[in-house]
Parts: C-alpha cells; sequence; structure tokens
C-alpha cells in the first residue's frame, strides 16, 4: 500500500518527544494544512525514540513503528513514503520545517509572501494525494533576507506598527520557501540591533536571526576620541577625525572593537554570525597613518575583522565586506579561517548578469569575486541588490531572468551563500517577481525561471495579462539599470549621453505598457500607479540630461520631487511605510547631489 495524504491527514502525526520549538511548530504547520486540504487533522501524538528533526505521519488503524530517516549528506531534508506512512526528516529543525513545505507544496500548496490570505490550498479533488520522495540539495547553504533597521522606524511606534503585520507574514513565508535567515543591518544612527518584534517569529521557525551591519562606529564609541584620538583614522587631510571607522594599526582601539563585537554577537538570539562592516561611503574613512597607509581600505577592513574573529572564537563567523571601496580583494592581510567575504557589488549593472561576457560593467565584479572566491578559499557570500528602492529609485524593475542566470553563475563559480535586501512591502510591490525568484533560485537557480508566473499568479484572474505585461516591463527596464542608482545618472559626458538614449527609448515604450496592463480584465490601481511613478521619474531625468540651463535644471528636479505623488495614492497597501515615508527622504538625497552637481556646470 502507498503512502496517501488524505489518509494519512486522518491519521496520526508522531512528534519526536522534547522536540525544538521549530519541530513543534512543523508538527503544527502539517496538521493545520492537511486540515484545510482534506478536513480531518492528524491526532498528534508524541513518541520516545529518537530525537531531533523528524516528524511521522501514519495511518490511524495501522500506526508504524517510528523510523529515524537520516539525511544524506549534502542534503537539507528528505520526504519519504515508508509503506503506508510518510515521514519528514530535517539536517536541522529549520530544515525539518522546510521539509514539511517542500511536501505540502508538492501536494498543490501555494505560498505568498504578503500573507496566508493570498495563499493557495488544494481541495481533496485537486490535492496530489501520493506522497513522492522528496529531497533538498540547495545551490546554497545561506540563503538570506536582509533589511535596513532604519527601516522600520522602530523610534515611532505607529510607524512600526504599521509594518509589523507584513513583516510577520514575510518571515512566514521566507520558511515556506527555504529561506535561512533574516539579517538586520544596523548604520551608524541606529540603537538597537533587531527588531524585537521580529525575533520570535523567526525563533519559532529557525531562521537565523543575523546581525551586524555598517557596525565599525558602534564598536568603537565616539565619545572615545577625545581622550584617544590615535585610536581613529588619520583623514587624508592629515588630521585625526571620529567621523571614519578606525585606526586598524591601534591595539588599543582593537581591544575595545573585539570586546564590544562579543557583547553584540552575545545580544543577537542565538547568532553565530557576525556582519562586520565599516561606515557606509563611498569613501568609507579608513586610516592613513604610517601604519596604515601601505593597506587598502579592503586590507584594513579586513585585518579588523581577523581580530574580532579570533575574540570571537569557534563555531562563529565573521563577515568581511566587498563592497564601494573595499570592493577589491585585500592584497596585504590574509583572512582568518573564521573570516568570510560578504561581496556587494551594488552599482554592478542589472540588465546583465554578473558573468555576461558582453557586459563591459560587470567584468570588474566578476574579477573581483573570483579574487575573493580564492583568497577566502570559498568562503565567500554574495549579497544582492534585487530588491533594493534605493539603487532603483523606487522603480519597479522586475528582473527574473538576471537573478536566475546571477545565482546560477555565483553557484557555478563556488559562492555558498546569498542575501537580497530588501525594503518590506515596498519590495514585494516593485520587485515582486524580483524576490520570488531570489528566494527560488536561492535554493535551485533554475526554479528562479518560475518567479514572473507566480508573482503573476498573485493577481488572480488578471494573471495572465499581468505576466505579459512584467515580460515586457523587465525588457524596457534593462535599458535603464545600467548605471548603479537609477536617480543619480552619470555626469560624464558620453554616458550621460548613452543614458539620455536609454531613457527616451524608455519613454517610447511606455504606451504599450499601459496597454498591456490595461488588458487585464480587473483594474490594478496599485500596478497603474507604480508604473506611472516609474515613468514620471524617466521622465524627469530625461529632462535633467537635457536641461541646458539653471532654470530647465530646477524643472526637471521638481518633476522628480513630484513623481512621489504617484507612490503616494497607492497607500500602505500597496507602497508600505516605505513608499509613504523613506521613499521622499531617498528623493531629497539624490536631487541634493544632482543640484550640487549642476551647481558645477
Ligand atoms: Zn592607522
Ligand atoms: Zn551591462
Amino acid at each position: 500500500m502507498s503512502a496517501d495524504l488524505a489518509r494519512l491527514a486522518a491519521g496520526v502525526l508522531l512528534v519526536p518527544e522534547g522536540a525544538p520549538e521549530p519541530v513543534a511548530f512543523a508538527a503544527e504547520e502539517l496538521g493545520a494544512y492537511l486540515g484545510r486540504m482534506f478536513g480531518p487533522s492528524p491526532v498528534q501524538r508524541s513518541v520516545a525514540g529518537p530525537g531531533g528533526a523528524w516528524l511521522c505521519l501514519a495511518p490511524a488503524d495501522a500506526p508504524v513503528a517510528v523510523r529515524a530517516l537520516a539525511v544524506p549528506a549534502g542534503a537539507e531534508w528528505v520526504v519519504r513514503p515508508a509503506d503506508d506512512a510518510a515521514v519528514v526528516s530535517g539536517a536541522s529543525p529549520r530544515a525539518l520545517l522546510a521539509g514539511v513545505y517542500g511536501l505540502l507544496e508538492a501536494a498543490g500548496c501555494r505560498w505568498a509572501p504578503r500573507g496566508t490570505h493570498e495563499e493557495h490550498v488544494p481541495r481533496p479533488d485537486t490535492a496530489r494525494r501520493p506522497v513522492a520522495a522528496l529531497e533538498l540539495r540547495p545551490a546554497f547553504a545561506r540563503r538570506a533576507f536582509a533589511a535596513d533597521l532604519a527601516t522600520w522606524h522602530y523610534g515611532v511606534p505607529e510607524r512600526l506598527a504599521a509594518r509589523l503585520p507584513s513583516d510577520v507574514a514575510f518571515v512566514d513565508w521566507m520558511a515556506k520557501r527555504g529561506a535561512t535567515g533574516l539579517l538586520f543591518i544596523r548604520h551608524a544612527n541606529d540603537t538597537q540591533w533587531v527588531i524585537p518584534e521580529l525575533v520570535p517569529e523567526l525563533r519559532r521557525r529557525g531562521l537565523d536571526v543575523e546581525g551586524g551591519g555598517h557596525v565599525l562606529v558602534e564598536l568603537l564609541p565616539r565619545s572615545l576620541f577625545a581622550a584617544h584620538p590615535e585610536r581613529f583614522p588619520l583623514a587624508p587631510d592629515g588630521r585625526r577625525s571620529d567621523l571614519g571607522n578606525v585606526c586598524a594599526a591601534s591595539a588599543a582601539a582593537l581591544a575595545v572593537v573585539r570586546e564590544r563585537a562579543a557583547a553584540a554577537l552575545a545580544a543577537l538570539p542565538g547568532a553565530t554570525d557576525f556582519h562586520l562592516w565599516g561606515l557606509d561611503l563611498p569613501g568609507g574613512g579608513w586610516c592613513a597613518c604610517p601604519s596604515c597607509a601601505r593597506l587598502s581600505p579592503a586590507d584594513q577592513a579586513l585585518s579588523v575583522c581577523n581580530a574580532v574573529a579570533e575574540t570571537l572564537g569557534a563555531g562563529t563567523r565573521v563577515l568581511h565586506l566587498a563592497y564601494h571601496d573595499t570592493l577589491e580583494s585585500p592584497r596585504a592581510v590574509r583572512p582568518h579561517p573564521r573570516v568570510w567575504a560578504e561581496f556587494a557589488p551594488r552599482e554592478r549593472c542589472y540588465a546583465h548578469p554578473l558573468d555576461d561576457p558582453a557586459c563591459a560593467t560587470n567584468a570588474p565584479y566578476r574579477r573581483a569575486l573570483d579574487a575573493h572566491l580564492t583568497l577566502f578559499a570559498g568562503r565567500v557570500h554574495v549579497f544582492e541588490y534585487y530588491g533594493d528602492a534605493i539603487l532603483f529609485g523606487g522603480c519597479t524593475v522586475p528582473l527574473a531572468e538576471v537573478v536566475q542566470r546571477d545565482l546560477d553563475y555565483y553557484a557555478r563559480a563556488g559562492v555558498r551563500g546569498v542575501s537580497c535586501l530588501v525594503f518590506g512591502q515596498y519590495s514585494l510591490w516593485a520587485y515582486g517577481v524580483n524576490v520570488e525568484a531570489f528566494a527560488r533560485g536561492a535554493v535551485s537557480p533554475a526554479a528562479a525561471a518560475s518567479a514572473r508566473g507566480t508573482h503573476a499568479a498573485g493577481f488572480g484572474r488578471a494573471a495572465e495579462p499581468v505576466a505579459r505585461y512584467l515580460a515586457a516591463l523587465e525588457r524596457v527596464m534593462a535599458g535603464v539599470v545600467t548605471y548603479g542608482d537609477v536617480l543619480l545618472p552619470p555626469a560624464e559626458a558620453e554616458r550621460a549621453a548613452a543614458v539620455r538614449a536609454a531613457l527616451a527609448a524608455a519613454r517610447r515604450q511606455a504606451p504599450e505598457l499601459r496597454r498591456l496592463l490595461a488588458a487585464a480584465p480587473v483594474r490594478l490601481a496599485a500596478e497603474e500607479h507604480l508604473l506611472d511613478y516609474t515613468f514620471a521619474v524617466l521622465g524627469a531625468l530625461e529632462r535633467w540630461l537635457a536641461a541646458a540651463d539653471a532654470e530647465a535644471r530646477e524643472a526637471a528636479l521638481a518633476a522628480l520631487a513630484g513623481a512621489v505623488r504617484h507612490v503616494r495614492a497607492a497607500g500602505l497597501v500597496g507602497a508600505g511605510t516605505w513608499g509613504l515615508h523613506d521613499l521622499e527622504i531617498t528623493h531629497h538625497f539624490f536631487a541634493g547631489a544632482l543640484r550640487a552637481r549642476g551647481a558645477g556646470q
């Protein structure tokens, strides 16, 4: 007799005695979804015997002996029919939960990042009832999402409260999609390491709470500057400065950094990784003293990571950031075995995959990644920007194909982990395809191909026209996302002319995109607002690049600022708190940079 899910739903669910919280949660989830699919829910029975991360579904009339099922090397979880029973086993409690969701997905469940109300749960007549043998061998061991702590506005209770429900839904979806953790990125102005309200949601599912970020400023308190200026970087003007990171040659400074990093890691619930990055500046504020001057910024940053890795000890990892002025691989300093590189190619071209030989912009990034893979002996993670609302200026940029081809390349190159920056609900709105493609592709790059269809399926009856629209939009926006921050087109004349031509080409496609969207059988107001915003921005940038005088430049900037109204029109449900509160600040920042540049012309 073969294992039949409908019959098992009416049976018993064996749970190892004293199971950790994510295993108990996995049992609850399995029972609840089987109940929704078939009516009855299996009766949970706690059993002694092999502990660990496994669950066994057995028929009510013929309970089987408990079988411990070993997870093969290289696999994270397995599902196996065993006579008329079924066993799910995970290499960890989190992996077991992912295995349960894998079993349910194979039976026809479809997950949704905006919440369970958008999920599809099959009925007895549409569910796939035979339990198939399944096994997950992921392309990347670490599959994380990352978000800046500041985007939670945790100092403003009503804003925090407004976004938390969507975060809880997102964390739930992360577990369903097989992600491994969430990185809370701390910046210079932050006062906390995590969003405490989300920690129980992550831990219940066995997801990693990852912390750190641009934290060197926090690890070397600026209050020490008055008494110990020599611990701080020597600026290019020859003076010690409390604005930058640290003098990497100062043993006293490193002692403080080591001690405070250990305390920070201890304050991160269950964390074993610490992301130790310098200031988030294009010129990151490294030291020019005689001892440090022979070291590149990357060498200085790595030497700090090495010192901290020594302090944090066995079982921990320190992540060194390759980004902006530390993008090039260190040359003089060798990494401690517990230091990993985190490669963050933010200003790359997103029109092409990173290894596309036709893309001159991406070639140096590919070489830098290779150099890190060599120096760090494969201990490399990639930090990607597929959901970065600042990089893309809030414009909608579907990247299903680039995400798929990037992840395929990263996996082939030997990258061991990947993460993707997101901005809450805004990223699901403007980059929903990418978020889906990343989550799927991080497990198996080829699976990213289905992201456009999955995202479009969330539009119900409009799914088919939306999928066509997204494919066309992806082609049009590929012409634009070639130069880093969308709101900051290049100043150099030849590149500026090329971008202006690309913006004009995109503008000519706008009517076709509107026509494709209007073909949907239901009104897609939020999508229309997003498209209106995107083309208002692109149009304003085109005007800026064409502007002949100060008056024309100001008119272009006014048009750019005015574009934000389209995002506001989408409200909280569409644009999230980031769209309602942060987008405008981003605009002010970039407009200031453009205005300063215009003044120099
Ligand atoms: Zn120095
Ligand atoms: Zn390119």
